[in-house]
């Protein structure tokens, strides 16, 4: 499991308010600047009458900003209480990259960072004329914003008297501070439609080991979604109830909330009077055993024994166990965190996901042999996954893949160049039919393109055009065409030296033109070649796009040995050219990653235009179903290349200003 919380350790910050916007009727605008120069917008809900009273900082989730809490910030600011909510980096008004175009790198970063804004916001609550500065409470929405509220409880013992949490959890660090201040009090809030599983499990555990006076667990039920992303993954559908989400479904929470505060910060500072336990996980005691001293060891016996009565005993949820894994890892304990994973593969040998986990365990341990043989055993388990979300067992895939690229030596890589080469355009194309939400009227020249990558004793390539005629015909404004097999020649390889022809999806203007390369061995999904000779054309079959020439001319190619299947995720084609199923642009599409220095990633129509991916829009041709997943794997495809400037549309006219070549406009070298 990845995309575990940063660790948040940051010095306080001194807050700099730099200029105050009008008032608005939800709270005044305010301007905040980090330590490092970021910009921060906050909105401060000052209560009406001036007298002394506490104050509430509220942050955000990984997918919301400020305005999330801004019910619950006027209901406090009527209580008396003063409340600041801010927008992180990178999130609503806040300078920085927007979250959503993070890449990896810049997400560690912008973590990093964080708790610097939190405390700028702090500084400027606990500054405002009227608030009490010893009494103060933090809320805290989803991983980010219950991970950012206890750490900065923990840089703030004193002050903190309060916190509320919802739906998310702490890291080893915050665990133990929360421990050790029994008496603080905390509500908690989950509902178990949250869309980003684990978080039902998670937040349960955390409650059930913090469980006490003063604790309160609000626990909606509800129908449990698959698993779809993390917290700050575009494109999973928000219909759930994470953190302040939940108001939508419950909006009797805002209130209660606000009752809290009220209760603990103005009432009785710093005590909570709840009488009421909820249930704990069954598994608490066993859970807490794990982190004890010797406890893996007792608990690895106890396991033993459970099996032996029950082959299928599953004592804890995994993901739980996993989760404290990773805070062991997090805090640098990566000898603990090997064998809290070591235990949870016991307890669920077949999980592709636990495999992963005690790899990145052992690699963070510097046991390079074990990690290894976990992470080929986590892709081995992949295929035979029938529990997981197709999601899901892509970024356990990543994930595992990642790690081996590192191990594993690689036979040498060649050297690949890429080029793009333009053998048409068409004009006047509606953008609104490549972007999902475009404006109607809007129209752009957009590229025809096929994708040459030479190295290795290979000239590759990726798609292959189109040239015949009822095409042309078709689309009428197409301009300076030039046959795919005459622009290959162009970019200067002859068409009869090119060895492989990698199809990324059966439409016509991808795979119309395999015939002019006669000696090319093609590479298509097996699903892809399947379903276009078969299912698609049965009465409930699909084929828009596709040209039964094309199909004729692929089964032919087969026939005669000249075609290679490509079986699915994440398979490596030629040494360094690895190919990744796009969302279903067509029955399976696939696009490709060109290792090397940089790395890049070649969409074709899994991402039409730089705009798809600027935008997070998925294109316009894809089904209902499929338009998060394909903004699913526009975020995949960004993280694969490092950044999305390595992303290569399909159909952008873009790359061949960006990358020019002699050939101007035919010819994009890139790289
Ligand atoms: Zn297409
Ligand atoms: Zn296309």
């Amino acid at each position: 499991m990845k995309r575990v919380l940063a660790s948040a350790a940051g010095a306080a910050a001194l807050a700099a308010a730099v200029g105050l916007a009008p008032t608005s009727p939800d709270g005044r605008v305010v301007a905040l600047r980090a330590p490092d120069g970021t910009a921060l917008a906050a909105s401060d809900f000052a209560p009406p009458s001036a007298g002394p009273g506490p104050g509430v900082l509220l942050l955000h989730q990984g997918n919301r900003d400020r305005k999330s809490w801004e019910d619950v910030a006027s209901r406090l600011a009527k209580a008396g209480i003063h409340a600041v909510t801010v927008d992180l980096r990178g999130f609503g008004d806040s300078g920085g990259t927007p979250h959503a175009k993070w890449t990896s790198a810049e997400r560690s970063a912008a973590r990093k960072a964080t708790p610097d804004d939190v405390d700028a916001a702090w500084q400027f609550l606990v500054s405002q004329p009227g608030v009490t500065r010893g009494v103060v409470g933090i809320g805290g929405a989803g991983a980010d914003g219950v991970g950012q509220a206890v750490a900065a409880a923990r840089r703030h013992p004193t002050e903190v008297k309060s916190l509320a949490l919802l739906s998310g959890e702490t890291d080893l660090a915050g665990g133990r501070f929360l421990k050790d201040h029994p008496r603080l009090p905390i509500l908690f809030a989950l509902a178990d439609d949250d869309e980003y599983p684990p978080t039902q499990d998670v937040m349960a555990w955390t409650y059930s080991v913090l469980a006490g006076p003063g604790r309160r667990f609000v626990h909606y039920g509800g129908r449990r979604p698959p698993w779809l992303g993390f917290e700050d993954r575009e494109g999973v559908p928000d219909t759930g109830g994470h953190g302040t989400d939940m108001f939508r479904g419950h909006p009797e929470l805002a209130g209660i909330l606000a009752d809290w505060f009220v209760e603990t910060l103005v009432k009785t500072p710093g005590r909570a009077d709840v009488r009421e336990t909820a249930a704990a996980l069954p598994s608490t005691p066993l859970l807490e055993e794990i982190e004890a001293p010797g406890g893996t060891e007792r608990v690895a016996k106890k396991l033993a024994e459970a099996r032996s009565g029950d082959p299928d005993a599953r004592p804890w949820p995994e993901a739980v166990v996993t989760l404290m894994g990773y805070h062991y890892l997090g805090a640098g304990e990566s000898k603990r965190a090997v064998e809290i994973m070591k235990l949870n593969v016991a307890a669920y040998p077949d999980s592709a996901d636990a495999h992963d986990s005690l790899s990145d365990a052992y690699l963070a341990d510097g046991q390079k042999d074990p990690a290894r043989e976990h992470a080929e055993k986590a892709l081995a388990l992949l295929p035979s996954d029938t529990t997981d979300s197709a999601v899901r067992k892509t970024e356990i895939l990543d994930s595992a893949q990642g790690k081996l690229d590192q191990l594993v030596p690689k036979a040498a890589r060649p050297a690949y160049s890429i080029q793009a080469v333009r053998y048409a355009t068409i004009r006047d194309f509606p953008v609104s039919a490549l972007v999902m939400g475009a404006p109607e009227d809007e129209k752009l020249d957009i590229a025809m393109v096929l994708w040459l990558i030479r190295g290795g004793g290979h000239n590759v390539l990726f798609d292959s055009g189109f040239h015949r005629a009822k095409w042309l015909a078709e689309f009428p404004s197409t301009a300076d065409f030039l046959r795919p097999d005459e622009a290959v020649r162009l970019a200067g390889v002859p068409p009869e030296e090119i060895t492989d022809v990698i199809i990324s999806h059966a439409h016509w203007d991808h795979m119309g033109g395999i015939d002019l390369f006669p000696k090319a061995t093609i590479w298509i999904q097996r699903d892809e070649l399947a379903y276009y000779a078969g299912g698609a054309w049965q009465p409930d079959g699909r084929h828009g796009g596709i040209d039964p020439e094309d199909v004729a001319e692929l089964v032919r190619r087969n026939t005669e040995g000249g075609v290679r299947l490509v079986g699915g995720d994440g398979v490596e084609i030629l040494p360094g050219i690895r190919a990744y199923t796009g969302a279903r642009h067509t029955f399976a599409s696939q696009y490709i990653r060109v290792d090397g220095d940089p790395p890049f990633v070649l969409a074709s129509d899994n991402c039409y235009l730089y705009r798809n991916l600027d935008e997070r829009r998925p294109g316009a041709t894809f089904g209902d179903d499929d338009r998060a997943a394909n903004v699913f794997h526009q975020g995949r495809m960004v993280e694969l290349a490092g950044s999305p400037d390595r992303v290569i549309p399909g159909h952008d006219p873009k790359p061949f200003e960006k990358f020019p070549s002699k050939e101007k406009g035919r010819i994009a070298q890139i790289r």
